[in-house]
């Protein structure tokens, strides 16, 4: 299955799909100027904004005040303010990474249909079914000794993409800390456990088919839940550990007002955990990982390196809220629905596909294994078209998980500095029409709003000795 296959040799990308959706953020590059000396810039260009409201307000005239003091705080000016203070260069250079990653679908799709296609219409998916039955009368012993040739094939066939894609873009804009050796390495891990888990997915899929040939769409769709949910769930003990150290915070000055708000919002862990992303990237990130008992929150290095206590704050309590509002059970749940919808298409498709084209593809019928590549044509074409719809409902997830984290941190401006940082990669001020397609986070613009909404209608309650002190002179 080409999409498990995709999502096995990237796990983090599964999981943040499925369960963490990690507010992933980073500074502009290993050159570039680091996030500390990006502050003092931001702080500046918002005092400038201070100065011109402070303009238009008679009772302003402290340059030294904080955004807090202009009355009245306008949230959209403070934005613009905010998303202002980028340089030009370095806003150009994020748009042109992201942008490119738009035709990356395409060409991903592309790549992946044209190989179906290829292996259809050459017959060496039905000459690998051959293969498989000569090797062994047992049918689940055949669906493996297809499905491994399979994933092999399609693997090296999407190498040079994959290479293009992961490796020398992420280091031409920066965002990569590995040289080549150590990148294959994990290449080569992630492809062993591609094996293993899209084998053991393919056998019993097609055990399903085999029993089932009229509901497949059904009990498949079961399957797959199923095993997302497993994956997820062993993620962070079996998997994870394979790419990255996880190690227990114990500096007190980053635990104790992390567990703190944990603990507000009834959390049951004892610790936090930091990861060493930066030995694959520059990014800076974190997110929670895992179901049920084996739930995890966990900081990369670059964040705990490159963010002040407000920013850290306001990231983890936007983990905490795909938590606290159970993001990881509803995430599989749309999923599930995702699946059942692309499953009962398949069926149709395939059926219809099969009575035109099956005997010159050399393919029987569903329960065939040298029908793998019509699915996975099938299900790589729908999941392109839905590539809209999924994004919006992980965007949806994300912009609670926003709501909750400003609520909980009560860091608007952290929040916003962070949003700045993600910026450096994501697009800060797409169109409402981009931002419906291709974005699974909000935007920074729409993240800094929020914060800055949240800070202009949160400001007498900040400010309580001010405000009253206020209300009794007007
Ligand atoms: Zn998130």
């Amino acid at each position: 299955m080409l999409i498990v296959g995709a999502l096995m040799t990237r796990p983090s990308i599964f999981i943040s799909l499925v369960v963490s959706s990690a507010i992933t953020l980073m500074p502009a590059s290993a050159q570039e100027t680091p996030a500390q000396t990006a502050s003092p810039a931001i702080s500046e260009n918002v005092s400038s904004f201070e100065r011109a409201a402070g303009g238009n307000d008679p009772g302003y005239n402290s340059p030294t005040a904080t955004a807090d003091d202009v009355k009245p705080f306008d949230p959209a000016a403070a934005t613009q303010v905010w998303l202002d203070s980028v340089p030009r260069n370095q806003r150009e250079k994020s748009n042109a990474y992201f942008e490119g990653g738009y035709w990356l679908i395409l060409w991903d799709f592309v790549l992946a249909a044209a190989i179906s296609v290829l292996l259809l219409t050459s017959r060496f998916s039905a000459r690998l079914r051959d293969f498989s039955e000569r090797v062994t009368k047992i049918r689940n012993v055949q669906v493996a000794c297809y499905a491994i040739p399979y994933l092999l094939l399609v693997y090296g066939l999407s190498f040079p993409l994959n290479l293009y894609e992961n490796f020398f873009r992420e280091h031409q804009y920066g965002l990569a800390t590995q040289s080549f050796a150590p990148w294959f390495r994990e290449q080569l891990l992630g492809l062993a456990l591609t094996l293993v888990g899209g084998t053991l997915l393919v056998v019993v899929l097609y055990a399903v088919f085999r029993r089932a040939p009229r509901t497949w769409w059904i009990w498949g769709t079961v399957v797959m839940i199923i095993f997302s949910g497993a994956l997820v769930l062993i993620a962070p003990v079996y998997i994870e550990p394979l790419f990255n150290t996880y190690k227990p915070i114990t500096d007190p000055k980053i635990r104790d007002p992390i567990l703190a708000m944990a603990r507000a919002n009834e959390i049951p862990v004892k610790q936090v955990f930091e990861v060493d992303a930066s030995r694959q990237t520059t990014r800076v990130s974190a997110n929670v990982s895992g179901l049920l008992g084996t739930t995890r929150v966990a900081l990369n290095d670059n964040l705990l390196e490159q963010c002040s206590l407000p920013e850290i704050r306001a990231v983890m309590a936007h983990e905490m809220g795909h938590y606290v509002l159970n993001h990881g059970a509803k995430l599989l749940t749309y999923l599930g629905i995702f699946i059942l919808i692309g499953f009962a298409l398949a069926r149709i498709l395939f059926d219809v596909a099969i009575k035109r084209w099956g005997e010159k593809w050399g393919v029987r019928g569903i329960s065939d294994p040298a029908g793998l590549p019509f699915l996975a044509l099938i299900l790589s074409t729908l999941l392109f078209i839905a590539t809209p719809f999924l994004n919006t409902v992980v965007r949806i997830t994300e912009r609670e998980a926003d709501a909750f984290g400003i609520n909980t941190s009560r860091e608007p401006d952290g929040m916003a500095k962070v949003a700045l940082k993600l910026g450096v990669y994501r697009k800060l001020d797409p169109t409402p029409l981009e931002e419906f397609i291709f974005f699974d986070h909000p935007s920074g613009r729409a993240r800094i709003r929020m914060a800055m909404d949240w800070k202009a209608a949160n400001l007498p309650t900040g400010e309580s000795h001010a405000s009253d002190s206020q209300s009794a002179t007007h």
